[in-house]
């Protein structure tokens, strides 16, 4: 069995619905076919939450008015016969009337209002498979897909559920299901977080061992460097998981970070595609030798770093136990770290208990803050032929001011910390010296 997973652009007007059809179709295999939900309808449900949650009630329903009127468009151009054009025309109608009812409580249905975007855009889904007359079961990810009381995944209990599930269903060859939601351990509806549909098909592959992941997006697959900021970058055909890793944290923007985790632990290669051009080879992340040298560049903006500098830690041993402390306190964690003998650099990258960290940490020194900072992520080997390659990176930079490096935490990543205003710069300044 495979995993497609399609993303909201993907599914995002009749016209791209059928493309991914078409994609779908060219697997004769048994398949999993994992939605997000049409683009925009995350956000705009987002926007619709927070409006209630000022007590704008109206405000959120006109919205919820306007994104009902985007699905009835897309509903005309989608199908092509009356009956099944009617059919989702009810479906949708059902779906917005709930919505509307949802909004008497926000504080209870904020949840159960974000989940409705991958609700609705498998639905649809199906209903235009059965148009085509193509056989295809439609399961809900809310019977299988859990999170426990840490908002880990389940990974036991989603294995048992969805094996159940499909070998009820043995003479089904394609299933959809929805990513992003999920059950919590009250078995409330909840999600796996803003872009969670990767992980969602990431767990779903490892739960039933499939052969491959694939991740259809709108760019060919993974680059090396932000095409949005330098010209002539490149795909990268083949990664390992480790590589992958680090990128997709630090910016590459085209993978959620977590959904790395499941397919390795799995040994499942995931494949990185792009709807709108699916003849090129996207990039495939597994388990490979590893590379030499610098594979990819991505940068991570809003970044905020924070400096503590005490004499109480030279020679002291402890110290750095206090200071993280504090972070875990106000579950903020910790991306890049260095450190001197009477200093100690770290980088976070929201804002949301910044004051509460900054006077906690106050007690043990001196405290600076450093805002509107990237971090500039190198992935590649940096292990076997390393020689030489961290000089060159710092060359190519030697112009630009470097607030902190990390080297070493892997072998697969180099970070550097600058002034947000230096990004684009120092990007194209390492394409041109390490590519
Ligand atoms: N629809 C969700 C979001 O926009 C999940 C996803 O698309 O991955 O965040
Ligand atoms: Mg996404």
């Amino acid at each position: 069995m495979i995993v497609l997973k399609f993303g909201g652009t993907s599914v995002g007007s009749a016209e791209n619905i059928k493309k991914a059809t078409t994609i779908v179709n060219s697997y004769s295999s048994s398949k999993i076919i994992v939605l997000s939900a049409v683009s925009g309808t995350t956000n705009t449900l987002t926007e619709v939450n927070k409006l209630l949650a000022d007590s704008k009630k109206s405000n959120a329903i006109d919205l919820i008015n306007a994104l009902e009127l985007n699905y009835h468009q897309l509903i005309k151009e989608l199908f092509s016969s009356k009956k099944y054009q009617l059919e989702a025309l009810l479906f949708i109608q059902t779906k917005f009337e709930e919505l509307r009812l949802y909004t008497d409580a926000s504080y209870q249905n904020e949840k159960i209002i974000l989940a409705q975007g991958e609700i609705i855009s498998t639905h649809l889904f199906q209903i235009y498979q059965n148009e085509l007359g193509n056989t295809s079961l439609l399961i809900s990810a809310l019977d299988f897909m859990s999170i426990d009381i840490y908002k880990e995944a389940n990974t036991k209990s989603i294995k048992n559920k969805l094996t159940s599930i499909l070998s009820d269903n043995n003479h089904i060859k394609t299933f959809i299901t929805q990513g992003y939601i999920c059950t919590n351990h009250k078995d409330e509806i909840d999600n796996l977080k803003r872009g969670g549909s990767d992980y969602s098909a990431s767990l779903i592959g490892a739960a039933i061992e499939a052969k491959e992941i694939q991740i259809w997006t709108d760019i060919d697959g993974i680059h090396n460097n932000d095409p949005r900021f330098v010209e002539n970058t490149f795909s990268i055909n083949e990664m390992s998981f480790d590589e992958a890793a680090e990128l997709a944290y630090f910016g590459a923007k085209i993978l959620h970070p977590q959904s790395i985790i499941p397919a390795q632990k799995n040994n499942i290669p995931v494949l990185l595609k792009n709807t709108f051009n699916p003849n090129d080879i996207g990039t495939i992340i597994k388990n490979c030798a590893p590379s030499s040298g610098v594979r990819a560049v991505a940068a991570k903006d809003k970044i905020i770093a924070i400096k503590i500098k005490s004499y109480r830690m030279l020679m002291a041993y402890g110290f750095l136990k206090k200071i993280f402390e504090v972070f875990e306190k106000y579950q903020t964690s910790i991306d890049m770290i260095t450190t001197s003998e009477i200093a100690v650099s770290l980088t976070i990258d929201h804002p949301k208990y910044l004051d509460n960290i900054t006077q906690e940490l106050k007690t043990f020194g001196k405290v600076e803050v450093d805002k509107q900072m990237s971090i500039v992520c190198l992935a590649g080997n940096f292990s076997q032929s390393g020689k030489g390659i961290s000089a060159s990176v710092i060359n190519c930079l030697k112009n630009i001011p470097i607030r902190m490096i990390s080297y070493g935490g892997s072998n697969y990543n180099m970070s550097l910390l600058i002034a947000s205003e230096d990004k684009v710069k120092a990007l194209n300044l390492l394409n041109d010296g390490l590519f």
